[in-house]
């Protein structure tokens, strides 16, 4: 079964957990690390042959064009990661729709192809924010993979379901949904799908999970460039003890566990994965 594997593009002093201590007036004078950490996955995917879906931050987008331009040569799908990487939560909707239309507009003109999908920064699609697919339904988005199917206190939304499905509809096209993946078992719901929980819990673990979502379903992988850096600079004293742990726990696991996973999974692009497995999907 060929599954989604897809990059958060944003550099490493974006991210919300660090949001509190380091305004966005600071991110000018961070040393920008992005373009060697995504070139770093380019590579790896380059020598297993595998394409992916990269979500690419607008603002990184626009300092980093050649990137974008890269991304795109090299035969990946280009998506939306939003502009600025405000959470939608954070957001009013009509600064949502700006954000949603620039950030499309900006990555079709740099990548040459249509931006279909979008990922909105830190999960932040739930009950709270529903009418943001309504915004990309109507700024031309054809999926959304946004919303965590589990109970967290950021972010998701159980109600969602584990199933990809058209969530918004108008008379010219409709917007799917991908919902992020997670594992079930008795009853508990196992984050095996990317991120934090792809470096802290054991590879076995990770393995296992996500074969058992592929006995059903195909799953959707995530990771971020910073991920697979393990010389960025220290920004611990912007964020708590607990923040600081889910950053920077395991990056020395992220590029040899990624092999594994490249090596013991089908994956590709979040379009070609929907699909193969038959999703609706508009062919626009
Ligand atoms: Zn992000």
């Amino acid at each position: 079964m060929l599954n989604a594997l897809s990059v958060d593009v944003e550099d490493y002093y974006q991210v919300l957990n660090f949001a509190r201590g380091l305004p966005r007036s600071e991110w000018a004078r961070q040393e920008s690390r992005v373009v060697p950490n995504t070139r770093r996955l380019l590579a790896l995917f380059a020598e297993h042959q595998v394409h992916a879906t990269f979500f690419v931050l607008g603002c990184v987008a626009a300092q980093h064009p050649e990137l974008v331009r890269e991304i795109a040569a090299a035969g990946h799908e280009v998506g939306s990661h939003g502009m600025s990487h405000a959470v939608i939560t954070s957001m009013t909707r009509a600064e949502f729709r700006a954000e949603a239309r620039e950030s499309k507009a900006l990555l079709e003109d740099l990548s040459g192809q249509p931006v279909h999908g979008f990922r909105a920064p830190s999960f932040s699609i739930m009950e709270k924010t529903l009418w943001a697919l309504d915004e990309l339904l109507d700024a031309g988005y054809t999926y959304d993979s946004s919303i965590f199917p589990v109970r967290h206190p950021d972010y998701g939304m159980p109600s969602v379901g584990d199933v990809a499905h058209t969530i918004r509809s108008n008379g010219s096209h409709s917007l799917v949904e991908l919902p992020m993946s997670v594992a079930r078992c008795c009853g508990v719901a196992i984050p095996v799908s990317g991120g934090g929980y792809f470096r802290l819990l054991p590879w076995w673990l990770t393995r296992w999970g996500l074969n058992r979502i592929q006995k059903q379903r195909p799953f959707v992988f995530y990771l971020h460039p910073w991920e697979t850096d393990q010389e960025q600079p220290n920004l611990r004293r912007f964020t708590s003890r607990a923040g600081a742990f889910r950053h920077y726990v395991g990056l020395k696991h992220t590029m040899p566990r990624l092999e594994c996973l490249l090596r013991e999974f089908k994956l590709g692009t979040i379009r070609d994965t929907l699909r193969a497995a038959g999703y609706p999907l508009n062919t626009q």
